[in-house]
């Protein structure tokens, strides 16, 4: 599963320059799926859903900072344990149970995103 940040979130920003996928954004901002990735122009994600890596997608919080569950692998592929809960000094990153995904998929994800490694 995806992980998410609660709305105890305090915006220090720690998390953000830790993910390895480029999932998580500060409040407001707008997000895309290449940044931080391989991929850009029309592509079809591993869901089956066709997006533009390049468009700017609508911020998913625009008071706190947010994670792209699209984006997020749980740091599989990168790293044991999500690095964003790692840092997080209010422990609110935690696990998604809207947004339930295996490890198989979790890293068909990454490598999707990261297809040169
Ligand atoms: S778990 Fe890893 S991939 Fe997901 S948002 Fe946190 S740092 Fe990024
Ligand atoms: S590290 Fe935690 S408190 Fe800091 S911005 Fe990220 S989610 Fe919010």
């Amino acid at each position: 599963m995806a992980i998410i940040i609660t709305d105890e979130c305090i915006n220090c920003g720690a998390c953000e320059p830790e993910c390895p996928n480029t999932a998580i954004y500060e409040g407001a901002d707008d997000w895309r799926y290449k940044d931080g990735t391989s991929l850009e122009g029309t592509v079809v994600l591993t869901n089956g859903t066709e997006v533009d890596a390049d468009e700017a997608q609508e911020p998913i919080s625009d008071e706190i900072y947010y994670i792209v569950p699209d984006k997020c692998t749980e740091c599989k592929g990168f790293h044991d344990e999500p690095q964003c809960a790692a840092v997080c000094p209010v422990d609110c990153c935690v696990p998604d149970e809207d947004v339930v995904e295996t490890e198989e998929e979790l890293l068909a994800k990454q490598r999707f995103m990261h297809p040169d490694g």
